[in-house]
């Protein structure tokens, strides 16, 4: 009996044994089931940030200028950022520093999006104008970039042709040249230099009657493009009116500018940052 019970208890003790076991065992199971799944789970996707912000945040990031001046949400279309700008000032009285260096920040735009020979844009500029042109085709606007990014000698090519173009027999080269100026830029006064800048399907006055113009009227502050040089302005900018050419400033800005009903220089003037004449 006594036999028997020692028995019985060992037998016990190894029953006991192998449960403890087993029950370790599982558990490491199930832990590093736990922990593949975590390992492999997809992140879930990140909530787009909501647009309408609190107007304390909203003024905080709205772009700089008068009391007056509305609330804009800080993200525009697609997730783009409605505050980021690019104020930089390029007429004939700014000329681009002979140094400055636009190669680096060109890309190649993707054949689809372009009508002309020219294909190059400032990188940072393009999410912005490839999500308007995506939003002109939805709304069955055919929109094209004709002519971005200028070369200096593409741009002295265009401007001897134009001086040859404008000039009579009773005008000085000087004169034609000025002449030719108010149509095509001098060389390195050109925005289209910079990549910020891009003409759209024609640079004609043709434009103007076309359904991608009357869309750019509506939306093309929506992307941050305002159109650069309007017929009442031609005085400040000393360029003609030009309904094909947009320039990128940044969303909010291009809206604020067009709600103050100015051009870049004035705008530029208004909150100050008008840069020195070179
Ligand atoms: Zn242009």
């Amino acid at each position: 009996m006594s036999r028997k019970t020692a028995r019985q208890k060992a037998m016990m003790r190894r029953n006991l044994f192998l449960t403890g076991c087993a029950c370790v065992l599982i558990l490491i199971g199930v832990l590093a089931g736990f922990a593949v799944k975590k390992l492999t789970e997809k992140p879930k996707p990140e909530k787009p940030a909501e647009t309408t912000v609190s107007s304390d945040q909203s003024e905080q990031t709205a772009p700089v200028s008068g009391d007056d001046t509305p609330s804009y949400p800080a993200e525009g279309p697609n997730g783009l950022d409605a505050n980021y700008r690019v104020l930089f000032l390029v007429n004939g009285k700014h000329p681009l520093p002979e140094n400055y260096e636009y190669e680096k920040d060109l890309i190649t735009i993707p054949q689809e999006y372009k009508n002309g020979q020219l294909d190059q844009i400032n990188k940072d500029i393009w999410p912005y104008m490839k999500a308007m042109i995506d939003a002109a085709w939805a709304d069955g606007v055919k929109l094209y970039v004709w002519s971005p990014y200028r070369s200096y000698a593409i741009q002295n090519m265009l401007f001897q042709k134009q001086v040859n173009r404008v000039k009579t027999a009773d005008m000085t080269t000087e004169q034609a040249e000025e002449l030719a100026s108010t149509v095509v830029a001098r060389p390195g006064t050109s925005e289209h230099h910079t990549g910020l800048a891009a003409d759209f399907n024609m640079a004609d006055d043709r434009f103007e009657q076309t359904e991608m113009f009357a869309w750019l009227q509506k939306h093309a502050a929506d992307y941050g493009f305002i159109m650069r040089y309007a017929g009442d302005k031609q005085e400040i900018t000393g360029v003609i009116h030009e309904s094909w050419h947009y320039r990128f400033v940044g969303i909010n800005t291009a809206k604020e500018i067009n709600r103050l009903g100015m051009c870049l220089e004035e705008y530029l003037e208004h909150i100050g940052e008008m840069p020195a004449d070179s």
